[in-house]
C-alpha cells in the first residue's frame, strides 16, 4: 500500500480486471483471486477506508450498503438459507493484507469454527 491507494482502487478505477458480480453506487464486488471456498467474494466501498478501525459516522453508510449488498448477492446465487461466512479482517493480527476495508463473503462449504 502507498498513499496513491491499494490494489482494490486501481480495481475500482478499472485500471485492473476483476471477475465483477455485484455493483452500485456504494459498493463493488468481485471474486477473490486466491478463494479459500467454492464461492469466496470481496465487497470493498467505492471510497477508501483503510481499515475497520477508520470506520465513522461519516463513511458508516458504505458497510451498511455493504451488509444489504451481501444480503442481495447471498438470495441471488440461492446462499442465503444454507448459509455463509462473512469475514473483515483488519491489522497485522487479523491478517489484513490490503488496506482498503472489504468483506469476504464465503460460502458453498461447511465451515469450521473456531477460524484459525
Ligand atoms: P485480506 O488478507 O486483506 O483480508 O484480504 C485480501 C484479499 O484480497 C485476499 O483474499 C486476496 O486473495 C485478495 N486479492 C489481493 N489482490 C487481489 C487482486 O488483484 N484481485 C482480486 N480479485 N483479489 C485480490
Amino acid at each position: 500500500m502507498n498513499e496513491k491507494g491499494t490494489i482494490f482502487d486501481q480495481i475500482l478505477a478499472g485500471k485492473v480486471p476483476a471477475d465483477v458480480v455485484y455493483e452500485d453506487d456504494f459498493v463493488l464486488a468481485f471474486k477473490d483471486i486466491n478463494p479459500q471456498a467454492p464461492i469466496h467474494v470481496l465487497f470493498i466501498p467505492k471510497v477508501r477506508i483503510k481499515t475497520h478501525n477508520d470506520i465513522d459516522e461519516a463513511n458508516m453508510e458504505y458497510v451498511s450498503k455493504i451488509h444489504l449488498a451481501i444480503n442481495k448477492y447471498a438470495r441471488e446465487i440461492g446462499e442465503h438459507k444454507n448459509g455463509y461466512r462473512i469475514v473483515m479482517n483488519c491489522n497485522e493480527n487479523g491478517q489484513q493484507t490490503v488496506n482498503h476495508i472489504h468483506m469476504h463473503f464465503l460460502a458453498g462449504r461447511q465451515m469450521e469454527w473456531p477460524p484459525g
